[in-house]
């Protein structure tokens, strides 16, 4: 039977740039949705920016803008990214929107009449000057344990000690620096100490989101037992859902001056986000989704895949919320871990805190992320490590060198010979496509988001498919008179092997099945029906290339770019040329000093010029092919072309910059520069190339 499935990602707030450590649970559940979506189930898949709060309010402030100002330019930024990387959600919406209140509302007046809502007096610490209560992360101060100065009020960056604000010694407010004075205010909570509570959230943890697949995944509910206590026991306390005025957010009716807080608007923000889809299309049932009964009736499900930092609140507070409100409860949860970056924290001096928006820049593929994290996704709770050089080698080695190279190596003898036309398939070569067809085996990995096992098989049939291709040489073939019935076998069966992996690599690479899809003419790739080969005599587009390696220089200056303490935060471009005609016309004054460790940075090395031409419709370029004694030449376009006739070029040596960022230019991809010496105007002839002294070898380092 289809499934009918409202799937959420956590919110994400409205205060700060998406960056690669969020992007590993938005590209988990994308392709999650977009898998089900194959199999043909349907799926509605929202998001939305968190906006309310103290943080948003005190930043818009700090800008000059009024927080719906703030929120809606990071609105754009947001969903600007998440698209870039090929996240389709079917609706990104606000927290700060009418249905937001309406439902925020609606949910506190229900928990209230079943005797779940209370008032209580607080003590709170409250900034004098700046006339509000303070968020425990705006007070600073020193550390009650270690004494470490200049800590937050909710833990130590020092000790990791946490503690309450007021146990901080000399506290001050992080916004005005006055000392902050403990005042008494009224706060609201939800009574989740209530029995009914306890009691509901056992039976809700043990059960099942269908028949043999836990709600929550084993390390969440040792966590939620942890939480939950023995039968009997009561560890849950109760939360506090209020903020005083100033504040960004919705009033509580019938409380002037005070505030929902976080946990009573930003999830709700799932249930407006899917309201207001289902109001622009008005062709779905939102009730069959989330109202208790008719979800029941309807047998929908509701996932949310969050980060585990929010485990605590989805498991225990949102379904509590939801239950008590008449609400369905969530069917499943699915939580990843955190990002590293070669096997550490995130660090904005080592330039890994890395943006989402800084890899689109540099013109890296967004899919090659995809395609990584899917290939550390294993369904669990576990922390996944970014390392760049392995995602160098996979990517290069598995999605260039296995997929695509099926693609390249059978295609053009279609175009060239057979006028693009396919022919019969070799039924023996695909029967472990066919019998795999059910494809049970990644199919069942998809569901339960074991991404990696998925890719580990569709690899094993990419080597079975490279495997045919090797044994069967249509290179060879294609010279030999009278094979070409065997040619165009050889080939129109490896096309349809490469269209198979294709399509169970589209979930997670949307926009290359999208090409393959336009190269082998065909209906977008599903995953239902019976298999079928390419028909013979079916008419293929001409190939164009379909992916492109990663190359080591791209990494670098991903990382350059990201570094915070060295880059302003527009540096995604290199700032320096990659061309020796600006070094022509730069500034003959002297250059600020450097140290040794920033000259280091730049990578020299002696080349030998393979190859030397001029580049149609540009008027100072040449087009270099050097060697530095990697596999295979560098090309580099210079602005020597006034200096130099390119014949006289080819195989002299010179000097390069073999880590500058590859640029992309008009003519082609610019991978280094050479260097030359020039007087500003232009005077004593030019542009003068640097070479080595007799005997350097290319690939010689320069210091
Ligand atoms: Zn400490």
């Amino acid at each position: 039977m289809l499934r009918k499935i409202f799937v959420t990602n956590a919110l994400p707030y409205a205060n700060g740039d998406i960056h690669l450590g969020h992007l590993v649970g938005y590209i988990q559940a994308d392709i999650w949705v977009r898998f089900q979506r194959m199999r043909g189930n349907t799926v509605h898949y929202v998001c939305a920016d968190d906006t309310h709060g103290t943080p948003v309010m005190l930043r818009a402030e700090k800008e000059g803008l009024t927080p719906e100002a703030l929120i809606a330019r990071v609105h754009g930024e947001h969903l600007r990214d998440f698209t870039g990387f090929g996240i389709a959600f079917d609706h990104y919406y606000t927290t700060h929107s009418e249905e937001t209140r309406r439902y925020a509302e609606d949910i506190y007046a229900k928990l209230r009449a079943k005797g779940l809502i209370e008032e209580r007096a607080i003590e709170q610490f409250y900034d004098p000057a700046k006339e509000m209560f303070l968020p425990d992360r705006f007070i600073k101060g020193e550390c009650p344990k270690c004494g470490a100065a200049d800590q937050y009020g909710d833990n130590c960056e020092s000790c990791g000690a946490a503690y309450a604000p007021t146990e901080l010694k000399n506290p001050r407010s992080a916004i005005s620096g006055a000392i902050p004075v403990p005042r008494e205010s009224e706060h609201y909570f939800f009574r989740l100490s209530d029995k009914r509570a306890a009691a509901f959230l056992r039976e809700w943890t043990g059960g099942e989101a269908r028949p043999g697949v836990r709600r929550l995944p084993p390390e969440a509910a040792n966590k939620m037992r942890e939480w939950l206590g023995e039968e009997g026991e009561n560890k849950l306390s109760d939360w506090d859902i209020s903020r005083d005025a100033p504040y960004f957010g919705f009033e509580i009716p019938g409380a002037p001056g005070k505030y929902f807080y976080v946990w009573l608007d930003a999830p709700v923000g799932y249930l407006a986000s899917f309201r207001h889809l289902a109001d622009t299309r008005g062709n779905i049932q939102v009730e069959d989704y989330i109202d208790a009964g008719k979800a029941a009736a309807a047998g929908t499900e509701m996932l949310h895949f969050i980060g585990k930092d929010i485990l605590y609140f989805h498991a225990l507070f949102w379904p509590a919320m939801l239950e008590f409100a008449g609400y369905r409860t969530p069917s499943q949860l699915c939580v990843n871990g955190f990002l590293t970056v070669n096997g550490m924290k995130m660090s904005k001096s080592r330039g890994t805190f890395i943006t989402a928006r800084s890899w689109l820049d540099q013109k890296l593929d967004p899919e090659t992320l995809r395609y990584y994290f899917a290939g550390k996704s294993n369904g669990s709770m576990e922390d996944v490590d970014l390392n760049l050089d392995d995602l160098i080698a996979r990517v290069n080695a598995d999605l260039v060198g296995k997929f695509v190279n099926i693609a390249s190596r059978c295609a053009g003898f279609i175009g060239k010979r057979f006028d693009g036309r396919l022919g019969e398939i070799d039924p023996a070569a695909t029967e472990a496509f066919t019998a795999a067809w059910a494809a049970d085996e990644i199919a069942a990995a998809f569901e339960a988001r074991e991404y990696s096992r998925a890719l580990r098989e569709i690899m094993r049939l990419a080597d079975l498919a490279n495997q045919y291709i090797n044994d069967h040489k249509p290179w060879e073939l294609a010279r030999q008179p009278g094979k070409d019935a065997e040619l165009l076998r050889v080939c129109s069966t490896a096309l349809t092997l490469f269209r198979d992996l294709a399509r169970y690599l589209k979930p997670v690479l949307p926009a290359l099945a999208a090409q393959v899809e336009a190269f082998l003419a065909i209906a977008p790739l599903d995953w239902h029906g019976p298999w079928q080969a390419l028909p013979a005599g079916h008419r293929i587009e001409p190939y164009r290339h379909l992916a492109a390696r990663i190359e080591r220089a791209q990494i670098d200056a991903l990382l350059e770019a990201n570094r915070g303490s060295l880059a302003p935060a527009s540096a995604a471009a290199p700032a320096t040329a990659d061309i020796a005609d600006d070094a022509a016309t730069a500034a003959a004054a002297a250059a600020p000093t450097i140290s040794i460790d920033d000259f280091a940075k730049v990578d020299l090395r002696v080349a030998r010029i393979v190859e030397a031409r001029h580049v149609e419709g540009a008027g100072k370029l040449l087009r270099l092919l050097l060697d530095i004694g990697e596999e295979k030449p560098r090309q580099v376009f210079a602005g020597i072309k006034s200096a130099y006739n390119p014949e006289t070029l080819a195989g002299r040596l010179t000097v390069m910059v073999a880590n500058l960022a590859p640029r992309k230019m008009k003519f082609g991809l610019s991978e280094g520069m050479v260097l030359a010496a020039s007087d500003p105007d232009g005077k004593n002839g030019g542009i003068h190339l640097l070479s080595p002294d007799s005997g350097a070898m290319p690939g010689m380092k320069i210091k």
